[in-house]
């Protein structure tokens, strides 16, 4: 495989965040695009895991007025005694429900867009990146899950002179992704474990794909950024990251002189947030025993992964 499938006009997207400062350099507005192949028991998009967007109802808001049930007009709704069910079979994601509710109980998970709709959003926020240096960041999901939607939007900002990042798990074919390199400034990229089985574990996918193509990526002098979400208890112990650390004091090694992001890191301390998005989606939590980085971690991490002589940011 050499590239993407041909060109679609349009892909699935889950939300466009602007103004977004953890998510690459400076400001920038943030493309979340659905479906991913990984499973990370602590995943704060899991609205994003399933690449076709489905209705989902917040039973708690509604009100009991029925207006959504009468304005079906799939007739996919019926009232429950904990507020309106949907049959997934017979709802055609035509949103009525979500437009007509007084309670704003029902959201859709994602919506086609077209590229040209997607350019419209970052376009508004040209002034932004103009004044911050910032740009537009591709995100997930895992966005190289719709890469001929993906290539399509990074060939139009480029030709609009507008940074790009690609926010990626790396979980990709390496001749696909070499081919999404060449429309990409810079890739952000996470190191979830360095044990396989490890990551296999808490992910659902081995990580050797994802080292071997960081490692191509920084041999080719792309830019990069790289992160570690700091999961306590998975792999915040001295031996995973004294393995991260070396890992990535390695690729400066291997990569043409100062190819930007081979010896930093970002250090992404861990937050529970997303527990109330897996209840809006009837799933439970699967990282509901893990509990919020300990400051006091984060800043022996950081001193473990200095002693590699990484440059060491925290947070986003
Ligand atoms: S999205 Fe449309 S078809 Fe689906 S439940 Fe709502 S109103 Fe009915
Ligand atoms: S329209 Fe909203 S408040 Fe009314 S029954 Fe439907 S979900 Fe409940």
């Amino acid at each position: 495989m050499t590239g993407p499938c041909p060109a679609r006009t349009g892909g699935t997207i889950f939300a466009i965040k602007r103004y977004a400062i953890h998510d690459g350099p400076n400001l920038r507005t943030c493309v979340f695009l659905k479906g991913c192949p990984l499973r990370c028991v602590w995943c704060h998009n899991p609205e994003g895991m399933d690449h076709p967007a489905v209705m989902v109802t917040m039973p708690e808001r509604c009100v009991g007025c029925g207006a959504c049930i009468a304005a079906c007009p799939g007739n996919a709704l019926r009232m429950t005694a904990s507020g309106p069910a949907r049959d997934h079979a017979a709802c055609s994601l035509c949103t009525t429900c979500e437009q007509v509710c007084p309670a704003l109980a029902h959201e859709a998970t994602g919506n086609e867009q077209s590229v040209e709709q997607v350019l419209e959003a970052i376009e508004k926020d040209r002034p932004f990146y103009d004044c911050s240096e910032g740009g537009v960041t591709f995100s997930g999901g895992e966005p190289l899950a719709q890469p001929g939607f993906l290539l399509e939007l990074l060939r139009a900002c480029g030709r609009r002179g507008i940074h790009r990042a690609v926010d990626t798990s790396a979980f990709a074919e390496t001749s696909l992704l070499l081919h999404i390199a060449k429309e990409t400034d810079l890739f952000l990229i996470d190191i979830k474990h360095m044990d396989d089985a490890t990551h296999r574990r808490f992910t659902g996918v081995s990580n050797k794909r994802i080292l071997t193509n960081i490692t191509t990526l920084a041999e080719y002098g792309h830019p990069l950024r790289l992160r570690l979400p700091l999961i306590p208890g998975i792999n915040d112990d001295d031996a995973n990251l004294r393995a991260t650390g070396a890992f990535i004091a390695a690729l400066s090694e291997r990569t043409p002189d100062a190819t930007p992001g081979t010896r930093s890191v970002d250090v992404l301390p861990y937050h529970s947030a997303a527990k109330a998005k897996y209840a809006k989606l009837g799933k439970a939590y699967p990282g509901s025993d893990i509990p919020p980085s300990d400051p006091q971690r984060v800043r022996h991490a950081v001193d473990i992964l200095r002693q590699f002589g990484l440059t060491v940011h925290t947070g986003g």
